[in-house]
Order: C-alpha cells, then sequence, then structure tokens
C-alpha cells in the first residue's frame, strides 16, 4: 500500500498554493481572486448578510486542469476505477494537509461533509482516511425540495443535536460558495461552532482577468504541503518580516 506522499505525486504539479489575506486581489472570505479594491470576489460579497465563515482551501483548482478533473471524476467517472483511484488520492492529500495543519484548521469534535442535491460524495474519500475514522458524523442532509437558492440554510436538514458542537465542515470543491455557505449557515442555526470549512479545490476561471493576474504569479510557485492559506499563504513577494 503506497504512503500518502506517494499517492500524492501525480497531483503535484498541478497542484496551486493559496494566497494569502489580507493582500489586494484576494478574497478576505474564499482566499480566491477579486478584483483590486474590493475585498471579497462577488459569490463572498454576496453571501455578505450570512456572515460567511472564512474558507481554508487546500489548493486553488484551476478550470480544466488536472486538480479540477479529480473533483469532478472522482465522484462522477464512468469507471469504478478511476473513481477509487482519484478517491485515493484526494484522500491521500486531504489526510496530509489535516495532519500539518491541524492548529490552522483549530478544534473539532467531528467532522461532516456538505452533501450535493442528491448524494454525500465526499464521503468515499472521507472514508478512507484514519483521521476521521471515529471523527466523523455525517449530520447534514440535502433537502432538495427547497431548490438551489443560494445562501439559504433552509437547503439543509441538520439530522442530529449539534449544538456546543464544534463541527469540522468538508467540501470538495468551492465554486459559488452557496452549499459550502448554506450548510455553515445551517449548523450555526442548530447551534454549532463550524470549524475550517476545508475545501480540497477552490475553483478558479484563468480566463478572468483578476484571476489571470493572480495565477500569473502563484501558478508558479510549488505547492508545499507545510504551508496553508492561514499559517503561511502566498504573496507576490516574500515578505521582509
Ligand atoms: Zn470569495
Ligand atoms: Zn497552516
Amino acid at each position: 500500500m503506497p504512503g500518502a506522499r506517494e499517492l500524492i505525486l501525480p497531483l503535484r504539479g498541478a497542484l496551486v498554493p493559496v494566497p494569502a489575506q489580507p493582500q489586494d486581489g484576494v478574497c478576505s472570505i474564499c482566499h480566491s481572486s477579486a478584483k483590486i479594491g474590493f475585498s471579497r470576489c462577488l459569490p463572498c460579497s454576496e453571501a455578505g448578510a450570512a456572515d460567511p465563515p472564512e474558507i481554508l482551501p487546500i489548493t486553488l483548482s484551476v478550470h480544466g486542469e488536472l486538480i479540477h478533473s479529480h473533483l469532478r471524476n472522482y465522484k462522477d467517472s464512468p469507471s469504478a476505477a478511476v473513481r477509487s483511484r482519484m478517491s485515493l488520492r484526494l484522500a491521500a492529500l486531504l489526510a496530509t494537509f489535516m495532519s500539518q495543519h491541524a492548529r490552522c484548521v483549530g478544534e473539532w469534535d467531528y467532522a461532516t461533509c456538505v452533501p450535493s442535491a442528491t448524494r454525500v460524495a465526499l464521503q468515499s474519500v472521507v472514508d478512507r482516511i484514519q483521521l476521521f475514522a471515529c471523527r466523523y458524523r455525517q449530520v447534514l442532509a440535502s433537502r432538495p425540495e427547497t431548490g438551489e437558492r443560494a445562501l439559504e440554510p433552509a437547503r439543509f436538514a441538520v439530522s442530529a443535536d449539534v449544538s456546543d458542537h464544534r463541527i469540522l465542515l468538508l467540501d470538495d470543491t468551492f465554486v459559488s460558495g452557496a452549499s459550502a455557505f448554506g450548510a455553515a449557515a445551517a449548523l450555526r442555526e442548530h447551534g454549532a461552532t463550524v470549524v475550517g470549512p476545508v475545501v480540497i479545490g477552490r475553483h478558479i476561471q484563468p480566463g478572468w482577468p483578476p484571476s489571470a493576474q493572480l495565477l500569473s504569479w502563484i501558478a508558479k510557485r510549488p505547492w508545499d504541503e507545510t504551508r496553508c492559506a492561514r499559517c503561511a499563504g502566498e504573496r507576490p513577494r516574500a515578505s521582509l518580516f
């Protein structure tokens, strides 16, 4: 059985470090690109009233590239072998990140995944990780009858008493934030403290000028498992202090 380091190897060249904040051109909530002069990207500014939690992405997921394809195909590939191989790599990545950045993530009692309308796809990844063996409870379920209304906590049913629990929220990919923010709001409404939320990939469209500008310097840097956006996010130039 290969170790996490070997499993991540095929992803290495495609992993993109996550920028630090605050800095110009970086969203203060999701660490993706924002227009210069704006502290939030568009989805996160639309979430303004909902007081969204600061997201902790493991990597940027550039549209059309390898991480993006893993984050789709680990759940949607028609081949069971491909789904299994990709899930294993993503599990190795998430496990590595969690072991390196426990302090950045914060204290938590158990983890739960953000469900989509029909399933909890990320559970196939989380189930492979020893850390979550006794510390995972799926307390969120989707209520598809409520539709895809952005940031609506009513989209999610909370299936257990979570009051005063510290819940690590996990998601595979962050695009508009509607799911992660809605899930966090539902947990908070039921009295939980939301920890993380950790997302594997913050999706980024390289064709959008602010994203192109961010990627022009950050995509050249190697992804380093000992650095995350909270403890050592990237800046265009190394800080002198
Ligand atoms: Zn944002
Ligand atoms: Zn860290």
